[in-house]
């Protein structure tokens, strides 16, 4: 990096004072975000008037230098310009050669697309499957938990912005190729694999090897995601994931578009999509104070989840924190969270939960039947379980889950 220039961590903390202390909302982020263009908010990335061919492949060879191997990336095709386009996220870059996509980790090569991320994970953690936040599958139970370096959103509240927004090569990362990580997580005694922290989008070839071979040893597959994938890799994934966890992080495109750099429109095929299949999914929402926090909007949302996708999926409304590049505005209010899960609730949504609020008696699950409480939880602790055979203990409702 030149001298003269900021290095990320300075770039990132001045556009943070400065938002915070202007308020300015979004002007960073609407820039460079429509569909089939890649560069957004990563300065690093080589820009369309100055992209320097010689410069990209040298950088390239320096990456590979420093254990990032190009992999062979599934699903792209040929622009009419020759140019490969990636198209396994609804970005839809359109890269020249040695070019990183809006991702960073997927790289056009000379005539076809590769990951730079297979088998190199920069977060590998034993967690509580209650963290992930998954309440639907094994309680008490642990889970592999694994993430690499990049996104394809950019959300401004980002609690792992440190990793989601690094180039691979700024991160340190494990070398984990998917039998080593298969093997690692049975002799833990995890019974899952969770993809989480960033989004697994970007490590799709990997997390999909990872999967199959999972499903072979009686692991369950936990798929933590914003949700912005297009639909043919999402149904060639979905036979081999348990659980699908997805970010719907608000209900209008503004809020997508400031805030988050993307579109609601694919989020919502993917969660249409999702319900047509065996996988159990939960939904979480961040609930960001003078964002995404107008009871209108949610109740709008809470009926189109329950038109379209079902009335016994976990919800979790979560409370925001500042952080990032959100640091202006306070955490929300537990009278908003309150309000919001009665809404959820009236639209007829039976399993609600309120999350990053420990202790709350919403954190517990209550039969919808009979209304008592069947698993009870304190933060990530599962404290009692009523469940047997799948059926509350108390009055025999069946309650949706993977409980043994
Ligand atoms: S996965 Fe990455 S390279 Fe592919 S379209 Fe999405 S952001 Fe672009």
């Amino acid at each position: 990096m030149a001298q003269n220039r900021f290095s990320r961590r300075e770039f990132i903390e001045k556009s943070c004072a400065i938002l915070g202390t202007v308020g300015i909302a979004g002007t960073l982020f609407e820039r460079n975000m429509k569909p089939g263009q890649s560069g957004f908010l990563k300065k690093s990335e080589p820009k369309e008037e100055n992209f320097d061919f010689e410069k990209a492949r040298k950088k390239f060879k320096e990456i590979e230098k420093a254990g990032f191997t190009a992999h062979d990336a599934m699903y792209w095709e040929k622009a009419p310009d020759g140019r490969i386009k990636c198209t396994l996220c609804p970005t839809y870059c359109i890269l020249r050669p040695y070019e990183r996509g809006r991702c960073h980790v997927r790289l056009s090569l000379e005539n076809r697309l590769a990951t730079l991320v297979y088998g190199r994970p920069c977060s590998v953690a034993i967690d509580p499957i209650e963290k992930k936040p998954v309440f639907n599958l094994l309680p008490g139970s642990t889970a592999f938990s694994l993430a690499t370096a990049g996104c394809l959103l950019g959300c401004r509240y980002c609690q792992n912005w440190q990793i989601s927004q690094a180039l691979p090569e700024e991160t340190d990362s494990y070398d984990l190729p998917p039998e080593i990580a298969v093997k690692s997580a049975l002799s833990e005694g995890c019974k899952s694999i969770a993809y989480t922290y960033t989004e697994p989008t970007i490590f799709y070839e990997y997390m999909l090897d990872i999967c199959k071979l999972a499903k072979k040893s009686n692991l369950r597959n936990v798929m933590v995601s914003c949700g912005y994938i297009n639909s043919e890799p999402l149904k060639e994934l979905l036979p081999y994931l348990d659980v699908l966890k997805v970010d719907l992080k608000g209900f209008t495109e503004k809020f997508y578009r400031v805030v988050c750099g993307g579109r609601l429109e694919p989020v919502l095929n993917t969660l249409k999509t999702a319900a047509q299949s065996n996988v159990l999914i939960d939904i979480v929402t961040l609930i960001v104070p003078t964002y995404n926090d107008d009871l209108e909007t949610l109740k709008k949302m809470f009926e189109w989840i329950v038109k379209n996708v079902g009335t016994k999926i976990c919800i979790f409304l979560t409370r925001f924190h500042p952080t990032f590049q959100l640091q202006n505005l306070p955490p929300t209010s537990l009278t908003t969270l309150e309000a919001a899960r009665d809404s959820a609730l009236k639209a007829g949504l039976k399993f609600v939960y309120l999350g990053n609020v420990p202790g709350n008696p919403a954190e517990n699950t209550f039969c919808p039947k009979c209304g008592k409480k069947i698993i009870g939880r304190l933060g990530c602790q599962v404290l009692s379980i009523a469940i047997e055979k799948g059926k509350c203990k108390f009055c025999g409702e069946p309650i949706p889950g993977i409980w043994e």
